[in-house]
């Protein structure tokens, strides 16, 4: 039995003590959700499709409830916040039109009849970072409870509260004890526990490339299906033809909102060499007019990093005598506080250039032409995310399609969606979630062949 005190990233004060999770206790909800999963599969499509909606409704109702805890709990601005609790909701209201509509096909075979059936998995275990707590959650349980799996989630310790609640507000709505369970605990007791118990058919992570990496490795004893979303280096490549004003404005938020601790961060910005003066000198401007204040006032823009851990971990990317190009604001006094910072490496073999530092910090390169800017693009083992600037549309389409990424925004910043697939190529990932297509990842597919001969 170990406890967990959760601190406030604002005041550095604690916030709440919690109890976690040992692995009696993990396989103990285990049961319950392969129990639960006995009837929750055969629950008619049009009941539970209203069970998800009534889910909904209620995360909606308790908006500003969960944006606070978001607030309190990880530093969200609460703008922010309330657009992740307002995501749960819309997340389960686009999967609640799943049960009616899982189809399987019909096949034209002699003799008989080819069906094939859209089966769920099982349980469903969810591993959750603490940078998006609701979100990357109901991502996962979204469409898994939709397809008729069970789900066990686990929070990640730093950030366990709105969780906790989403599976009290489930109950509320009438979903069946036993069918979501949140289990607060420690990654390598309750996550490690859902990739080596048999009963847990599914894992579903979010988090950093070498933890994805071990469970992996995991899930290979058992031929455990997985979808696991990393981390990301990713590029914001700017054409000297793009509206360079829009490009610059839009910068400082595409890599510091949720102070950089975001999968999809625009990380590097590659500028083509005849706009970088321009580009630096909008950009400085912008970057300095950044709100990075107290995450509970509507205006703020940024709030502080998650833990002092966080802080240390980003710091160390800087050490004394970086050559730093222009920095923004940060308040004094308590909280783990991380001034967007922008830097101008000579080259790309800079350690903060290359690597995902999940903090306020970007790196700015030029690039010649195209085929330089998509080749600098591609050298990372990374490739989740980016934007393309430019106002030639052959040029867009050409580098959107040559840029090695799966989610890319071309003269915007905006990627991700509910209803469009999001995930990883190379090391950012493996599978797809959101979209028309992520139940096919909580399913199996099952083929029937029935004789009409006899
Ligand atoms: P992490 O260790 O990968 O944690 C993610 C989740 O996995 C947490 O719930 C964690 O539990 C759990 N976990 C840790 N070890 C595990 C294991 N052996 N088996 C099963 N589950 C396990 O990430 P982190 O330590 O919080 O952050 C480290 C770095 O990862 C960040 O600086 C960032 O670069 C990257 N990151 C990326 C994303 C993303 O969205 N791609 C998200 C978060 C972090 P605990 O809470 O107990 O550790
Ligand atoms: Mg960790």
């Amino acid at each position: 039995m170990s406890n967990y005190t959760i601190i406030s990233p604002v005041t550095e004060k604690p916030v709440q003590e919690l109890h976690l999770a040992d692995v009696a206790e993990t396989d103990a909800v285990i049961s319950k959700a392969a129990k639960a999963f006995e009837t929750w599969r055969l629950v008619a499509p049009g009941d539970r499709a209203k069970l998800l909606r009534k889910f909904a409704a209620i995360v909606d109702a308790h908006n500003e409830e969960l944006a606070q805890l978001e607030v309190l709990n990880s530093g969200h601005t609460i703008g922010n916040a309330r657009w992740e609790a307002g995501n749960v909701r819309d997340v389960l209201n686009y999967y609640s039109a799943a049960p009616e509509r899982l189809f399987g096909r019909q096949i034209p075979v002699p003799n008989g009849i080819d069906i094939t059936f859209k089966e769920p998995l099982g349980v469903i275990g969810i591993i959750v970072p603490w940078n998006f707590p609701m979100p990357i959650a109901g991502w996962g349980f979204g469409p898994a409870l939709a397809a008729g799996n069970t789900v066990v989630l686990k929070p990640a310790e730093l950030t366990p509260l709105t969780a906790i609640r989403l599976g009290e507000l489930a109950l509320e709505a009438g979903i069946p004890e036993g069918v979501f369970n949140v289990i607060p605990g420690k990654g390598s007791v309750v996550g490690n526990r859902f990739v080596t118990h048999p009963l847990v058919r599914k894992i579903v992570f979010t988090g950093s490339t070498g933890v994805g990496k071990e469970i992996m490795r995991g899930c290979a004893d058992q031929v455990k299906r997985l979808t696991l979303e990393l981390g990301g280096k990713s590029a914001n490549i700017i054409f000297a033809d793009a509206d360079i004003e829009k490009a610059a404005a839009g910068a400082p938020g595409a890599v510091f909102d949720n102070a950089g601790q975001d999968c999809c961060a625009r990380s590097r910005i590659l500028i083509q060499r005849s706009a970088y003066d321009k580009f630096m000198e909008l950009f400085e401007v912008a970057v300095k007019k950044f709100r990075v204040e107290d995450p509970s006032l509507d205006t703020a823009e940024m709030g502080p990093l998650i833990s002092a851990t966080q802080y240390q971990r980003v710091s160390e990317f800087l050490p004394e005598g970086t050559p730093i190009a222009f920095q923004g604001s940060k308040p004094s006094g308590p909280g783990y506080w991380f001034a967007p910072t922008v830097l101008a490496p000579k080259d790309s073999n800079d350690r903060a250039y290359r690597e995902e530092i999940f903090g306020p910090v970007v790196s700015v390169l030029p690039f010649e032409d195209e085929a330089d800017a998509i080749r600098i693009a591609n050298d990372s083992e990374y490739g989740l995310s980016g934007s393309i600037w430019s106002r030639d549309l052959g040029r867009a389409v050409r580098v959107s399609r040559a840029v090695e990424a799966g989610n890319l925004s071309v003269n915007s910043n905006s990627s991700v969606r509910y209803w469009t697939p999001f995930g990883g190529y190379k090391q950012s990932g493996l599978g797809r979630e959101l979209g028309p297509d992520a139940l096919d990842s909580f399913t199996e597919t099952k083929n029937v062949f029935f004789d009409t001969q006899g």
